[in-house]
């Protein structure tokens, strides 16, 4: 990352292509992880250049399903969330214009079409993203760079490599918190008109529902998203948190037969509230409240510390979907112990289907394949176990990531890599006793679940 070239004005922009197109006609916004239009760092950049400049300021959106890695109910839930912010941003004077296909093609015709002279996207670590950011920079001929708004100190800024662990990335946060937890400004309604017609996403809806509709149905046809989406219901999910649930927070986020998680990763995954935003509001209810004080930290120490490791750590490293990425000592270890006696072997099939013979680890599949989440404690558990039950540890990445991708609403993310590598490879962890299978890597077994909290109970509610 020697040639980032960090913006003089405002550290959470790195410029992609600074070729700037003085006849440019619009401002655009290619909103992708960030999908919210309040404490949205990428659209504020490009409303202020198109303000600087009288320019009409427009938000691009390209969507290209996927079904065979991601279940089609998230699709459902993303439209509902883009037909929100498209009611959002009309308030402001501003468009929103979904592309249905290759993103390439679908920018570059874009770019030709409407001539922009300067276009933002928003940052995100995995190789797809990066790679057509780069591209589109390569080729288009206009201005473009990439904010970070999805962290709270932009990743670039937190540190300049991959860390080792929470414990050397903490530090350097905590230390540059003050700067970045500052109220951003509020986007304003855009003074200068959109000269042409746009379609609808309503119209182009009904185009994505049949285009969904008309898709084979891979795996689970169950799911059933529990979270409405947008940006309303994540303000309220996070207000409701903050309310009744922080307080208790830093106790009841490890027992999964209690409701004591914030529920807010699908909504931090699409971007419909930013964490900044809850860690704002979460401090100024805790400075009046001293009982919400531990629940703060807790959440301080999750969704900033936890969360900004992980996009560390895919920003620096392109292993993040296999065993290249973990520590060599994890990596050694493990092959040190591949020919290691399985006591059950499952295929993938079983696994899916919630049919092994351990009922804490169905009952997690369950809760994961019907609601489209799993609790944070289980799912540590029903990686490790994947470990255990696959033939290598290469297969079991490559297992968790498709099942976890496919059925969690929040799948697809650093967080979600980041935790697959950290329960199967020790990634940011340290070596343990030796183990079988697991060689060094820290192994988790059911009566752990049982003294920690009441697994009975957890499996009687996911029971079918
Ligand atoms: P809360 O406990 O309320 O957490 C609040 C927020 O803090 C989360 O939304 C998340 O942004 C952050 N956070 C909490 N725990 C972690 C963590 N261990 N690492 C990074 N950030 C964290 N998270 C995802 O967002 N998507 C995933 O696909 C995903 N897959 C995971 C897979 C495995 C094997 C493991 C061990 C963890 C995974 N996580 C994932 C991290 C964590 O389990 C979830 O963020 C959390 O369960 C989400 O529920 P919540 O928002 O209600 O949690």
């Amino acid at each position: 990352m020697a040639d980032l070239n960090i913006s003089s004005k405002n550290k959470r922009i790195i410029v992609l292509s600074g070729a700037s197109n003085p006849a440019g006609r619009c401002v655009l916004y290619v909103m992708s992880r960030d999908q919210r239009t309040r404490d949205n760092h990428a659209l504020l950049a490009a409303q202020t250049e198109a303000l600087e400049h009288g320019l009409p300021l427009a938000v691009v959106f390209v969507l290209q399903p996927n079904v065979n890695q991601r279940a089609k109910e998230h699709y459902r839930f993303l439209l509902s969330g883009l037909r929100e912010i498209e009611v959002e941003l009309a308030k402001k004077n501003i468009p929103l214009l979904v592309l249905i296909g290759d993103p390439k093609q679908r920018l570059m015709g874009c770019v030709t079409h409407l001539q922009p002279r300067s276009l933002y996207f928003d940052m995100n670590p995995l190789i797809g993203p990066k790679r057509l950011q780069d591209y589109i920079a390569r080729q288009a001929n206009c201005a473009v760079h990439a904010v970070d708004t999805h962290n709270i100190v932009p990743v670039w800024i937190a540190s300049p490599k991959q860390e080792v662990g929470a414990r050397t990335l903490r530090p350097k946060l905590h230390r540059l918190l003050a700067d970045y937890l500052v109220e951003p400004p509020e986007l304003v309604d855009h003074p200068i008109k959109w000269p042409g017609p746009i379609m609808p996403l309503a119209k182009l809806g009904q185009k994505i529902d049949k285009l969904l509709a008309d898709l084979p149905s891979n795996g689970q046809t169950n799911l059933q998203i529990l979270h409405p989406s947008g940006e309303t219901a994540a303000w309220s999910r996070m207000n409701d948190f903050i309310t009744y649930k922080l307080r208790n927070y830093a106790v009841d986020r490890n027992d999964p037969s209690k409701d004591g998680l914030s529920g807010l990763s699908p909504y931090l995954h699409f971007g419909a509230v930013s964490s900044l935003r809850v860690i704002l509001e979460a401090k100024i209810a805790a400075a009046s409240k001293p009982e919400l004080q531990a629940g703060y930290e807790t959440l301080l120490e999750e969704m900033v510390i936890r969360k900004e490791l992980s996009d560390n750590f895919c920003w620096y490293n392109e292993n993040y979907r296999n065993l290249s990425g973990a520590p060599t000592w994890a990596q050694n270890s493990l092959k040190s112990h591949i020919s290691d006696q399985r006591q059950h072997l499952y295929n993938l099939k079983e696994l899916e289907a919630a049919k092994t013979h351990d009922e804490a680890w169905n009952a997690s599949q369950r809760e994961m394949i019907l609601s489209g989440k799993m609790h944070g404690y289980m799912r540590m558990y029903w990686d490790k176990k994947v470990l255990e039950w696959s033939p290598s540890p290469e297969a079991a990445i490559e297992r968790l990531i498709y099942l976890n991708d496919f059925y969690s609403i929040d799948g697809g993310d650093p967080n979600g890599y980041v935790g697959i590598l950290w329960s199967v490879a020790g990634l940011h962890d340290r070596p343990w006793g030796e183990r079988p299978i697991y060689g060094n890597v820290r192994s988790m077994v059911y009566s752990g679940l049982k003294r920690k909290f009441d697994i009975e109970a957890y499996i009687a509610h996911w029971a079918i």
